[in-house]
């Protein structure tokens, strides 16, 4: 796929209807894609990697983190500290990589603060029934799954602030959905090398 300038594309959703799984897909199929690794003080899941799917921390260590600036955002999600590490995207970006960062509602809504040009995609799931089965479907205690649903119907009245909005019912469709946003996005002329049109002028 064409690739120029990168930017910071979100992918943002209430938990359960597909990010991580919509950002994995992309990844694998895209070498140039990077992929920004949260930190956080939930406990992994079983099949979860340290440094891969979240940087696992103590809350004495993650408050420590933020006193010192070192993320972009923070936020208590569920019960747990969640942060998006700043360096690692700033210097990402400054070397015009597409960075993905899958990040729940309010944390996209403050990245964007503090970087505007942040492209903002956020997922719908395609009904409520289909949300529960998949938040029943990653072995959750009830009464985790049954906050994350409730704090979804919340979520939603963001969804009109996002620049797209793609639904994940069919994965294969929503991954090709958002990589038309990606090509779209490359094409916008703020990202182009305009040396393009001086090749042209001549
Ligand atoms: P999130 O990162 O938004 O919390 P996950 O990527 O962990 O969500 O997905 C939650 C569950 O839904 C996982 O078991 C995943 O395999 C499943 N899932 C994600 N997208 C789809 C889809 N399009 N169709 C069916 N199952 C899906
Ligand atoms: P989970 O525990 O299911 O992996 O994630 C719970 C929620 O925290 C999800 O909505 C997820 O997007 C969000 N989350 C993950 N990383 C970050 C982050 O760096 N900052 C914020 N604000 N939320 C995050």
């Amino acid at each position: 796929m064409f690739m120029p300038k990168g930017a910071l594309v979100i992918i943002s959703a209430p938990s359960g209807t597909g990010k991580s799984t919509i950002c994995r897909r992309l990844l694998r199929r895209h070498k140039d894609l990077c992929y920004s690794v949260s930190a956080t003080t939930r406990a992994p899941r079983p099949a979860e990697k340290n440094g891969r799917h979240y940087h696992f921390l103590g809350e004495d260590e993650f408050k420590r983190r933020v006193r010192r600036h070192e993320f972009l955002e923070w936020a208590l999600v569920h019960g747990n500290y969640y942060g998006t590490p700043r360096r690692f995207i700033e210097s990402a970006l400054a070397e015009g990589r597409w960075v993905l960062l899958p990040i729940d509602v309010q944390g996209a809504a403050a990245v964007r603060r503090r970087l505007p040009d942040a492209v903002l995609v956020f997922l719908l799931p395609p009904s409520w029934r289909v949300l529960k089965e998949r938040l029943a479907g990653r072995r959750e205690a009830p009464k985790t799954a049954a906050a994350r649903l409730a704090n979804a119907r919340g979520e939603l009245v963001s969804a009109k602030r996002f620049d797209y909005i793609v639904v994940n019912d069919d994965l294969k469709l929503a991954v090709e959905q958002i990589e038309a946003i990606l090509t779209a996005e490359g094409l916008r002329t703020v990202r182009r090398d305009l040396t393009i049109l001086k090749r042209l002028e001549d």
